[in-house]
Order: structure tokens, then sequence, then C-alpha cells
């Protein structure tokens, strides 16, 4: 069986290179890839110890894999967190967090803020087995104590939020759920463990879309769960067994390598972002920007706090117009004259993504929710990457001077 190497008392930078390394008597260096569906058995009574789960041993491909294992454990080890468990997608990690907690009767706090998906999944396919939900304002703390019920179990927000960057109080949102005998899950996906760590601040359970920054170069889907070795093993693992969200070998090994260098890369792509969101500040064309590192940001004091005094990689702007049809007209303008940058609804990429929320993201949403989510006809959101600045600014003054 391949050993994974321990590690001791280590600063992150090592532990990102260094958990988990999965080796097998051949010695590589590298993170090993094991592609199997099935494990040979030492004996028929190690096996059935296995299954029983009285011995550590890899059973079957839907249960558990060496390399996915190795990916958990680094994952872990970058959010502080006991333990995570991964699945095939982000979204089947909110699945599988949602299957393992809640029953019917039981109710769900969420950010009216959240992945358009995740709102699907819990107001629409959740409500059909008997468990509710509410959405309330993400940065207003009054409005989520209200909304607590007595069936309330689990509070769920992202911070920063999609397309907007609003950002909620963790430690805040960690009293109400704990004081009301609920849970906190945090969406890190925009953060990353680089720059938030939402256990630290009272959150019960991280959840991660490893599609976005923790793979980073755009290759592959992936999700996790980072938790309590008990939430882990006593309520995701069941889930995952018998439902089968299972991440595949390859892809944990992709996301595996993209830990390695998660902290240079969010360094360095929010250093662009943060000089794009300046830029785009003070240009004539640009009615406002979205971005936690601009001191304009609403909530600026307390995300410099939360994450590491750096902003992220995403922001978004509006164009400056009279009405949303001219907005829209040129927002289109903008994204069909880039040559350098891509027009591409994702996020978490070493090249740059731009978007169009209103009619990719959130263009499901009636127009009266899309004007409570502050999502207009003349936004752009602008996953930076690692371009050289000057390069973006380019590219998007070439839009934003010919509307
Ligand atoms: C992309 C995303 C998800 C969903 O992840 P998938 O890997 O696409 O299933 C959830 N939350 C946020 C904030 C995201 O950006």
């Amino acid at each position: 069986m391949a050993e994974l190497n321990p590690v001791g008392d280590l600063h992150r930078d090592t532990l990102a290179v260094r958990t988990a390394v999965p080796r097998s008597a051949y010695g590589e260096n590298s993170e090993a890839l094991y592609l199997t569906s099935g494990y040979v058995q030492p004996s028929a009574e190690a096996s059935a110890r296995r299954f029983a789960g009285d011995e550590e041993g890899f059973t079957y491909g839907r249960y558990g894999n060496p390399t996915v294992a190795s990916f958990e454990q680094r994952l872990a080890a970058l959010e502080g967190a006991p333990a995570a468990i991964s699945t095939a997608s982000g979204m089947s990690a909110i699945l599988m967090m949602c299957m393992g907690l809640l029953k019917s009767g039981d109710h769900v706090l969420c950010s009216q803020s959240m992945f358009g998906s995740t709102i699907k999944l819990i107001g629409t396919d959740l409500a059909k087995f008997g468990v509710s939900s509410s959405f309330v304002p993400q940065t207003d703390l009054a409005a989520w104590q209200a909304a607590v019920r007595p069936a309330t179990r689990l509070l769920f927000a992202e911070t920063p939020t999609n397309p907007l960057t609003e950002v909620c109080d963790i430690r805040a949102l960690a009293d109400i759920a704990h004081n009301a005998g609920a849970l906190l899950a945090v969406d890190n996906c925009f953060a990353t463990p680089a720059l938030q760590r939402p256990m630290a601040m009272g959150a019960d359970i991280v959840m991660h879309s490893g599609t976005k920054y923790l793979d980073g170069q755009g290759r592959v889907m992936a999700g996790a769960l980072c938790a309590s070795q008990d939430l882990v093993t006593q309520s995701f693992l069941p889930v995952l067994k018998s439902a089968g969200m299972t991440l595949a070998p390859f892809n944990a090994w992709v996301v595996l390598k993209g830990l390695e260098t998660l902290d240079i890369r969010m360094q360095a792509q929010s250093a662009r972002a943060l000089a794009l969101a300046q830029w785009l500040q003070v240009h004539p064309a640009v009615a406002r920007v979205y971005y936690p590192g601009l001191s304009s940001h609403p909530q600026h004091m307390l995300a410099m706090a939360q994450q590491s005094g750096c902003g992220g990689a995403v922001l978004s702007f509006e164009l400056k117009s009279s009405e949303p049809d001219q907005a829209r007209a040129r927002a289109f303008h903008v994204l069909d004259t880039l040559q350098t940058l891509s027009l591409c609804t994702n996020l978490g990429d070493t090249k740059t993504l731009l978007a169009h929320p209103a009619s990719t993201s959130h263009g499901r949403l009636t127009p009266a929710q899309r004007d409570a989510a502050g999502v207009s006809q003349g936004l752009i959101r602008v996953a930076v990457g690692l371009e050289h600045i000057t390069d973006i600014q380019a590219d998007l003054d070439r839009g934003l001077t010919t509307i």
C-alpha cells in the first residue's frame, strides 16, 4: 500500500508541497497517480475488517484512493482543518453536506448572494425532500439572526461573493449559528486557504469548488468539504459511499499539484486585481468598481482583517450608461473587443477570464431577482490571471475607449 509521508509542525508553504506525498516502493519523488477502481485484498479476513471500517486499507474506488486521500490531507492541512473529504465537483460537495446533515423538517439559512446553483439546489431541490430554506442579505447580521428558526440546522455563506464581492463577518455568523445549535458552513472558493481560513474564525465546515483556484489552471472539476474528523467520518463519508459523488483519481492528482502553487498564484493574481481595480476606478467609462481591496468597498476593513490583508483575484465593474439596453450593448462591446483575455464564465484560472453576469450566471433570474442581487446589465466580472498588468489594461482599454 502507498505510504503517505507524515508531516509535523511545518509552515504552510512547506505543507503545500510536502503534505501527504503518496509514495510507492519505487520511491518516486512526485506524487503518484493511482488509476485503479479496485484493490487486491491480502486476505478474506483483512477484506472483511476493511469493509467493516475496523482496519485501514483501500477496498473499492468509490470509497477511496491513495491519490484522492493525498489531496484531502493536503487541503485539510492548508485550511487548518482536522479532515477533508473530496467530491467530483463543488456542487456535489454541497449536495454531500446537505444529505449528510439534513433531514425532512430541517431548515437551512443562506446568504441571498450565494452561487446561483447553490441557491437552486438548496432553495428548490432540497425543498422536494421537506428541507426548508431562507435567503437573507449577505452583510445584514440582524437579518441572519431574525431568520433563525428552531429547526435551523445549517447556516451557509460565501465570502467574498460572486460577482459583487460582498464580504460577511465569519466570526459573527459562527456565533449566530452556534447560539442556535446550528453549524456554519463557508464556501471558500473565492479567497481559498491562501487568504482566508474560516475554521480558525469559528466555521464548522469549509466548502470548496476545486475547479477554481485549487486547480488554478482551468483543467478539471473537483470539490471538497473540510470539517472535524467526526463530521467527515460520521456524516459525509456514508453519503459518499452510497451516493458516489467520488472525485476521480486523475482530477485529484491535478488539484493536489495545484495546491503546491496556490499561495503564490493567489498573491500574484490578487496583486494584479488590485492594480486593475485602481485603474478601472478612475477610468472615464467606468461608473463603479467592486473589489474588497479598495478602500471604497463597504466591507474593506473586515475583508482586510479576514483575508490576510488581500482582496483576492476577482473584481467586477459597472459601465457608465443612462439605461439598461445601452449598458448591455456597452458591456457586450467591451467583451467582444477583447483580443488577449478570454470571454469565459469561469474563474480561478491563470488566464484572465471575463463574463457578463446578467446574461450568463444570473441569466435565469427574473429582472427583480437580478436587481436584488445587484447584477446590472452594465456589470462585467473579471477573474484576473497572470498576464502582465499592462496587457490586461490595454485589452480592456480598447473596448472602454470605443464605447
Ligand atoms: C464554481 C462555484 C461553485 C460550484 O463548483 P463546481 O465545481 O462548478 O461544481 C460553488 N461556489 C462558488 C463560489 C463557485 O464559484
